[in-house]
């Protein structure tokens, strides 16, 4: 019985070791129980001996099997306990072999025990051979190898004690306690006339009642492993489902591929079963199936340990949809090797939505270009009028002053110069109209937003001296430089200075004045636009809304351009309202270093 239940134990334990070498405890667990097994059938041969020879040979096969498992349990408490001092035990297991190495040789008669009579006596209903022996020169050797063991398992339990191995401590104790009684036993059975038969099989139940302890609490822990495991893979699936996730995990070494019923679903993927990461790339969109089968490697071809991949896959509909894969590399659980781990959502959506978004930027643009077209398109006339008409009088003069018998060159250089002077002015007045009005990529250059405001107050003279608005502006020693799109900036303040002049229009001339300040605020540049119009009439967010406008004429986007420019610039857009006074001041700060987004 004994021995069959040790046989169990060593398969079942030498099963688990095969499968996962790193077991390397379930492989000395299957060596002892198959040291104990053998143990316990030579035992069983010896007792039932009937000649002085038979018993002789057996005992030396018995030498074997307690050198086994004295081998056997060093590796039990190097592998499962962790600690004992290697040197003792393998002293002791030397001895062993030693011995095991003379009685093989076949004189262990005279070195070892020397079985002088052989008797059949009585044990439990059953007849037994009892033995008489002498012993050899070699006996000491082998109490000596039985002590070594024992001093080695105490000091490995004492070991496991210290470092908080309280049970397997104990569990090495009782094997320290068996071996040495064990041994003891064994001995007074053979060396005097006891007359008691050599059983110390019987001991070796306990050692195998705590094996299956150890092993059944290996497994409730597994168990228990499971049902935790269960339930954070329930956790993790409903999270992922929440967020419309798909989860996959990829053995580099091998491609394969892991994937919930979403991710499969999402690459069109029918069977589960050895599943490669080249078949998910099937349906990855040609352009972008380089870069996705590269998500986890850099340019020198290295493993990159976390990666983020948005990329676009082709539906047999042929619909393209926008993916976008997260994931990292972890090192393999067990046979070493690199898995990657990681998810996928669906980001078509979000990706249609940018690209709207992208699309009524440009269309803002566009319109914005047209209503400073309709807006200014009076100022320029009229600003090219002026100069138009002074050259043409100026021209006339010339003709009038060459008409004369001796004409004044001087006079008529001074004339033209005043002709070129205006020409000058009128190109410098179309030239800033057209750039107000082509598409173009913004250009950042780091200017004072000073000289900016004056520039614009200069272009917008005519404009608004026709609306009878005074305008109120030191341009100050301080230039307040700042990185800006000149033209996007000269864009951003026609808006507002537009604005202020329409709230304006209902105010008395010697009411209309506009104020215009810039200021240098920490690593700001801060313009005010301020008026002394009709105020505000709604919060600002209300006036930001694309299209909403309170006049007859209006387009409602002035504002929406403004801080869309302020926005790419990095800065900030805000109204205040001028309380007590009358009208609204509209703000802007744009960071001093800052660049465009
Ligand atoms: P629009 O000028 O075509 O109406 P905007 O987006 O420039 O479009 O302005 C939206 C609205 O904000 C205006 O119709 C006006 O009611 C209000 N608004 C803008 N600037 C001022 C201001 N300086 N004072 C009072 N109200 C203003």
């Amino acid at each position: 019985m004994i021995a069959g239940a040790c046989v169990a134990f060593a398969v079942v334990n030498g099963l688990v070791w095969w499968q996962k070498r790193e077991a390397r405890q379930n492989g000395a667990f299957a060596l002892l129980a198959a040291g104990a097994a053998l143990l316990t059938l030579i035992e069983l041969e010896l007792l039932a001996s009937t000649t002085i020879e038979h018993y002789a040979q057996w005992l030396g096969h018995y030498l074997l099997a307690t050198s086994l498992m004295f081998v056997a349990i060093m590796l039990v408490c190097r592998y499962h306990v962790g600690a004992g001092r290697d040197l003792l035990g393998w002293l002791a297991v030397l001895l062993r072999a030693l011995m095991v190495i003379v009685s093989e040789s076949g004189d262990y008669q005279r070195l070892y025990f020397e079985v002088t009579r052989l008797e059949i006596g009585e044990l439990l209903g059953q007849s037994v051979a009892v033995v008489s022996t002498k012993p050899g020169p070699l006996t000491v050797l082998g109490q000596l190898s039985l002590v070594l063991m024992t001093l080695y398992l105490v000091d490995a339990a004492a070991t496991a004690w210290r470092n908080g191995l309280r049970q397997r401590a104990l569990h090495v104790a009782y094997f320290a306690v068996l071996i040495f009684l064990g041994g003891i036993w064994g001995y007074v059975s053979l060396w005097s006339s006891s007359g008691a038969p050599l059983i110390i099989a019987p001991l070796l139940l306990p050692v195998v009642v705590l094996m299956r302890f150890d092993l059944s609490s290996n497994v409730i822990r597994a168990l228990e492993l499971e049902s935790r495991l269960v339930e954070s893979e329930r956790r993790l699936s409903l999270t992922a489902d929440a967020a419309r996730a798909g989860l996959w995990n990829i053995d580099l070494s091998t491609g394969r591929a892991w994937l919930t019923p979403r991710t499969r679903d999402m690459f069109l993927l029918s069977s589960t079963e050895g599943m490669h990461v080249a078949d998910a790339a099937q349906i990855v969109h040609p352009e972008d199936r380089r870069r996705f089968r590269r998500m986890f490697l850099d340019e020198a071809g290295q493993l990159r340990t976390a990666s983020t991949l948005e990329f676009r896959v082709l539906m047999p509909s042929g619909e393209i949809r926008w993916y976008e894969s997260q994931g990292s590399a972890e090192p393999a659980a067990g046979a070493g090797g690199t898995m990657l781990m990681g998810a996928t959502i669906d980001i078509t959506t979000r990706k249609r939505a940018e690209e709207e978004r992208l699309q009524r930027a440009q269309q803002i643009e566009r319109l914005s270009r047209l209503a400073i077209m309709s807006e200014l398109a009076a100022t320029v006339a009229h600003e090219l009028n002026q100069p138009l008409a002074s050259m043409l009088s100026n021209a006339e003069t010339a003709l009038l002053l060459l008409e004369r018998e001796s004409p004044d060159i001087e006079e008529v250089r001074k004339v033209l110069t005043e002709i070129v002077a205006a020409d000058e002015r009128a190109a410098m007045i179309v030239q800033r109209f057209r750039s107000l009005l082509k598409s173009r990529e913004p250009q950042l250059q780091n200017i004072s937003l000073r000289d900016a405001v004056s520039g614009v107050l200069a272009f917008m003279r005519g404009d608004l001296s026709r609306r009878g608005v005074v305008v109120q502006w030191e341009p100050g020693e301080d230039p307040c430089n700042a990185m800006v799109d000149a033209v996007r900036f000269d864009q951003l303040l026609i808006n507002l200075i537009i604005n202020a002049c329409d709230a304006m229009n209902t105010k008395r001339p010697e009411d209309r004045i506009l104020a215009l300040a810039v200021a240098q605020r920490g690593d700001a540049v801060v313009v005010d636009v301020r008026d002394s119009g009709a105020g505000l009439a709604q919060d600002l967010n209300t006036l930001l809304e694309p299209l909403y406008t309170t006049k007859s004429d209006g387009l409602g986007l002035g504002l929406v351009i403004a801080r869309s420019v302020v926005d790419a610039h990095g800065g900030r857009l805000w109204a205040t309202s001028n309380a007590p006074a009358s009208g609204a001041t509209f703000s802007f700060s744009i960071p001093s270093g800052g660049g465009m987004a």
